[in-house]
């Protein structure tokens, strides 16, 4: 007979069934895998970490806003439109947001080239981004 499987635990961004924990801000299951970050690398294999740090979920439980993080006005202000977008339809959400705001994209202010702004390196200073190829180290 076959095992029954509808309700094991599993991630619910990778899939995996093993070492797994709970989301604070959403209680929903997650790997268990922070200690697998190596510190500085800004490595994004850990599901937990990237839920806690890349989702609008998480800034909003952490920042105790009240209510659901899709409606919620105080996230939105506290945000670029970018990366409110960026945080709240990336693929370390459970749920994204269904209607995201349009937002013009982020230019480079030296060669005019977009940039991703959840993805790709920048810097800013003041009201400038430069991409990754200008900055100057
Ligand atoms: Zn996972
Ligand atoms: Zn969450
Ligand atoms: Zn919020
Ligand atoms: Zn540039």
């Amino acid at each position: 007979m076959k095992k029954e499987i509808k309700n094991v635990p599993r991630c619910g961004l990778c899939g995996k069934t093993t070492k797994l924990t709970k989301t604070e801000c959403c209680n929903q299951w997650i790997c268990d895998d922070e200690g697998k970050y190596v510190l500085f690398s800004y490595a994004k294999n850990s599901c937990f970490r990237n839920h806690n740090r890349y989702t609008l979920c998480a800034c909003h439980f952490n920042e105790g806003h009240s209510g659901n993080w899709k409606t919620c006005s105080k996230c939105k202000e506290d945000f670029e439109t970018e990366m409110y977008v960026y945080y709240g339809t990336n693929e370390y959400n459970f749920e994204k947001l269904k209607n995201p705001p349009k937002y013009k994209p982020t230019r480079c202010s030296k060669c005019n080239s977009i940039i991703n702004l959840g993805e790709d390196g920048y810097s800013m200073q003041g009201e400038n981004y430069y991409c990754y190829n200008c900055i100057d180290f």
